[in-house]
């Protein structure tokens, strides 16, 4: 990896130059701890009667574009409404990190963080949405900055009843 890293380096730049000796092993050491998040167990509790809807909203997380592999970033907001089981509250974080922490598009980890939580819970619904601001949009191509990319993956009661969905819009926006 290093050593490709070094190609590309020698193709845009002088790769013996002080500031970029160190740089095919920095930006390996970078990639791998990147793409391999802490990983964490899903270990869910007895909710003790909790019926009412569990959200989490502005969940930084980091991402890298599979068609660019330049950053996008943002904010996700997750909610549930248990069934029966809940989780600590860190696992929606970890979640999401566990599934931006790759080559990605942001509809994938929508989808993908909305479904495990699921498939683990078996809750009456999941709601995720992301929001996030893409480096291959702002720097390169149509060169917008400030532009906030949506994605939304609504499951269970949440897809089936929109008083549900609005009560979950509603916390999100505030
Ligand atoms: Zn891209």
């Amino acid at each position: 990896m290093e050593g490709a890293v070094s190609t590309i380096l020698r193709a845009i730049d002088d790769p013996t130059r002080e500031g970029l000796v160190d740089t095919p092993r920095r930006y390996v050491k970078f990639l791998r701890e990147f793409t391999n998040p802490a990983p964490f167990e899903f270990t869910a509790f007895d909710g003790e009667g909790t019926d009412e809807m569990i959200v989490q909203t502005s969940i930084s997380f980091y991402s890298l574009c599979e068609h660019h592999m330049a950053p996008f970033f943002g904010t996700g907001h997750i909610a549930y409404i248990p069934n029966g089981k809940i989780v600590g509250l860190s696992k929606l974080a970890r979640c999401l990190d566990h599934y931006a922490g790759r080559l990605q598009n942001q509809e994938r980890i929508t989808t993908q963080v909305a479904e495990r939580l699921m498939s683990e819970l078996n809750p009456k619904g999941v709601a995720v949405v992301l929001q996030a601001e893409h480096l291959c949009m702002a720097m390169r191509g149509v060169c917008k900055r400030n532009t906030v990319t949506k994605t939304s993956k609504m499951l269970g009661v949440f897809k089936d009843d929109h008083k549900a969905r609005a009560e979950f819009l509603g916390l999100i926006t505030k």
